[in-house]
């Protein structure tokens, strides 16, 4: 809780939808001055929530009094956050140095959209998911097979929710030997088995955005929320201006996908698959967001992996709960006694 009691403007940062692309807008609140003759309203209690854990629908809320940013939007974009801005009344930005201007492009140059930037070259013994790396966290390693492995994720959405990974370095599942799909439909068939065996359907889900090991995400979920899916999925791709496409469950995604380019793509459990082509911006948690929302899974405050990490122990519980239940749906471990 905030509390204003001088003649200050709080400033609440908010998105509004502009034609082509959103857009950072500020609201303020006017306080008269403290103890003021004509007793006008000198306090105010807000209750503010940062702008990276509210939904997108609630930053999308217009007023109904906004006006056009005076500053010019092409500026604006450059902003960096973080970024050490100096005031120079004389130009009349507040926010920037116009003096920086050449400096900003230049960086942009090296982390923008621009098509000539290089492209970074990942290294299998830093990547987080080859299984032969030394950074892996061997410890949320679930089941292993011949091409692929299963992994409890970071920050995971349920008790249940799992990765599906190849074991050596591949970037997304268009782009994998025929070998590594057939196990990836080997584990996906298990899981089903799996969570249905405690009342529950799945959602794989992909994102081939700004990732570098292929992550097919396992994330089970109530039965009663099977027939809703399909909606919530649309609702959140239109808030966020992304195109969905629907296609049948006979679909080959690496058919549809354009060779390298990137993506987002999700099995739901009627076998209907969304598709999505991602552009130069894609929310990297738009899946979550999805199946993390009231209609759903109702734990909005997972939507960020980074916001419900599990500690040491409680990610060796998960695991070992999830590796003894699983055993009887595990086809790598059909040569161990799985009698239990
Ligand atoms: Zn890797």
């Amino acid at each position: 809780m905030l509390l204003a009691p001088l003649n200050l403007a709080i400033a609440v940062q908010n998105l509004s939808v502009h034609q082509d692309y959103k857009e950072g807008a500020t609201r303020f609140l006017a306080l008269a001055p403290v103890g003021n003759a004509a007793k006008e309203k000198w306090i105010y209690a807000c209750s503010l929530q940062p702008i990276t854990k509210m939904r997108m629908t609630d930053i999308l809320v217009a007023t109904t009094d906004e006006t056009a940013c005076p500053y010019d939007p092409d500026l604006l974009k450059q902003h960096q956050p973080g970024k050490v801005v100096k005031k120079f009344p004389g130009n009349g930005q507040y926010f920037f140095d116009m003096d920086d201007n050449n400096d900003d492009q230049k960086k942009r140059r090296h982390t923008g959209d621009n098509p000539e930037r290089k492209r970074r070259e990942f290294d299998p013994e830093n990547c987080w998911f080859c299984l032969s790396s030394p950074t892996v966290e061997k410890h949320l390693v679930i089941s292993v097979g011949t091409h692929c492995y299963l992994a409890l994720p970071k920050g995971p959405l349920t008790p249940y929710h799992v990765l599906i990974l190849p074991i050596a370095h591949h970037q997304a599942v268009t782009r994998v030997p025929e070998d590594i799909i057939e196990e990836i439909k080997k584990f996906k068939e298990a899981l089903k088995k799996f969570y249905s065996s405690m009342g529950q359907v799945v959602v794989f889900f992909e994102r081939n955005f700004k990732t570098s090991h292929l992550q097919i995400q396992c994330v089970p979920m109530p039965k009663v929320c099977e027939s809703q899916l399909l909606e919530v999925f649309q609702d959140e791709a239109g808030i966020n201006s992304i195109q969905l496409e629907v296609l049948p469950p006979y679909a080959d995604i690496a058919q549809v996908a354009l060779p390298g380019s990137p993506y987002f793509h999700a099995e739901l459990p009627s076998g209907e698959q969304l598709f999505a082509k991602t552009k130069h911006t894609f929310p990297l948690q738009f899946g979550r967001d999805v199946l993390s929302s009231p209609p759903l899974l109702n734990c909005e405050d997972k939507a960020d992996w980074r916001q419900c990490l599990l500690s040491r122990e409680e990610e060796n519980e998960y695991v070992i709960r999830f590796r003894q239940k699983f055993k009887p749906y595990d086809f790598t471990a059909e040569d161990d006694d799985d009698s239990d």
